[in-house]
């Protein structure tokens, strides 16, 4: 494609703007449908917008004396059939039959001038789109705030938009914790590292309450200078369902222990690991009775309060699971068989010591435990330790309960 395909012009010569030639260019961006229809008309003015022609015949006159120098001129013009269009000139003199004329290079420069009128309805288009969002939306540059809705005021507990507009920086409302982090994020997003960049991040709103966003981050320029757009996306009671949902799929109804899939899950990270590792398989002595003695529910609450006993005892020292019906599987890392036996005996002395009561007078449990620990020097294999465990858990059953047995 040549340039004077893709460029409207076209050339006309008058003289006192009576016609004397013209382009096919010229008598098709006019609509002209031959040249002897434009010689037949008797004045180019009737092209120009009338409040123009006074200039036009003076400037005219004024450049056919010397007066003024051709130039380029803006003007809105109109073709044959009254559509107005904005146009630039170009004057150019030529000798037309022997006497001087004046040639005019006409372009079309509406479509351009529509593209600018676009773009400006565009982005007031977009400042409205974004200050009427229901969905709060930020502007800021280095955590200054440009443009601020509603909504984003409304999600941070602020009175207005205004108010939030007079804050030095949004960081105020950024847990100082993460204060490093949201810079680097905001000079990548703004070097363009990170188009369409999303995050979760938690929000001290301006009433101190605590919410969880998720954000949208994109580099746009501002004023002719880069910044960086936020979309916000509350969602905290998501967020607080999923930790409860993530919570309810590791851990156990009754007991509030770890499931078994969460202590598997927990042990991966010392798996192959020469570490000094215990590992304690409990198991209530004489259940059954219990149930049938007191009742279901009785055993449900017994083996409620052992597993809590159990949380309180080894928490801070591992992990525990309940890892069956009335049988509980602890991993204390780093923790050698010396501290194990110790901690396991204590255990199950406090178990003992536990009184219930019932129509049938006070009663108690016992435990059983098996314990087995990794020597620092083996690489720690949880199935082979929760075998072993498990072994002497069976060794503790058979040689009278209430015992813990150890592996050597
Ligand atoms: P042992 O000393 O050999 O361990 O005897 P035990 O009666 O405790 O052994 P066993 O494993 O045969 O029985 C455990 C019983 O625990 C069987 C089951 O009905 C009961 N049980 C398992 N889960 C629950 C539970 O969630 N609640 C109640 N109440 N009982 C349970
Ligand atoms: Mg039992
Ligand atoms: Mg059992």
């Amino acid at each position: 494609m040549s340039v004077s395909d893709s460029v409207n012009f076209g050339v006309v010569i008058h003289r006192a703007f009576k016609p004397l030639w013209a382009d096919d260019r010229f008598l098709k961006m006019y609509k002209f449908e031959s040249l002897q229809q434009l010689l037949g008309n008797a004045s180019l003015l009737t092209l120009i917008e009338p409040q123009s022609h006074a200039d036009a015949v003076n400037n005219y006159y004024r450049l056919m004396s010397g007066e003024v120098a051709p130039a380029v001129r803006r003007s809105i013009s109109s073709d044959r059939l009254g559509n107005c269009f904005a146009i630039l000139t170009v004057e150019h003199f030529v000798e037309f039959d022997g006497e001087p004329a004046l040639q005019i290079t006409i372009i079309d420069i509406s479509a351009s001038e529509r593209r600018t009128q676009k773009l400006r309805d565009s982005r007031s288009k977009y400042r409205n789109l974004i200050l009427s969002s229901h969905q709060g939306i930020v502007i800021h540059r280095n955590f200054v705030p440009l443009l601020v809705n509603d909504a984003y005021a409304q999600l941070v507990h602020a009175k207005s938009a205004q108010e939030v507009l007079s804050w030095p920086s949004l960081m105020r409302i950024i847990p100082e914790e993460s204060h490093a982090e949201a810079f680097s994020k905001y000079h990548s997003v703004i070097k363009g590292e990170r188009f369409g960049a999303h995050s979760i991040v938690e929000t001290h709103c301006v009433d101190g309450s605590i919410k969880m966003f998720e954000l949208y981050e994109n580099a746009v320029d501002w004023d002719g200078e880069p910044a960086v757009l936020v979309v916000y996306h509350d969602i905290t009671e998501k967020h607080h369902l999923q930790q409860q949902l993530a919570y309810q799929a590791s851990h156990d109804d009754l007991t509030g222990c770890l499931n078994r899939q969460a202590l598997a899950a927990y042990v991966m990270q010392f798996q192959q690991q020469a570490l000094p590792m215990s590992c304690l398989m409990i198991d209530i002595d004489n259940f059954k009775a219990v149930n049938d003695n007191h009742g279901h529910a009785v055993g449900d609450q017994v083996i409620a309060k052992v597993a809590a006993t159990l949380l309180e005892q080894f928490s801070d020292h591992g992990k525990i699971s309940r890892w069956g019906g009335e049988e509980f599987l602890v991993v204390l890392p780093n923790c050698r068989e010396a501290q194990a036996t110790e901690l396991a005996e204590q255990l199950r002395h406090e178990i003992e010591q536990q009184l219930y009561p019932s129509d049938q007078g006070d009663f108690s449990v016992s435990l059983s435990i098996g314990l087995s620990t990794n020597d620092r020097s083996i690489p720690f294999d949880f199935e082979q330790q929760v075998r072993l465990a498990d072994l002497q858990l069976y060794v503790a059953k058979h040689s009278g309960k209430n015992r813990v047995c150890i592996h050597h």
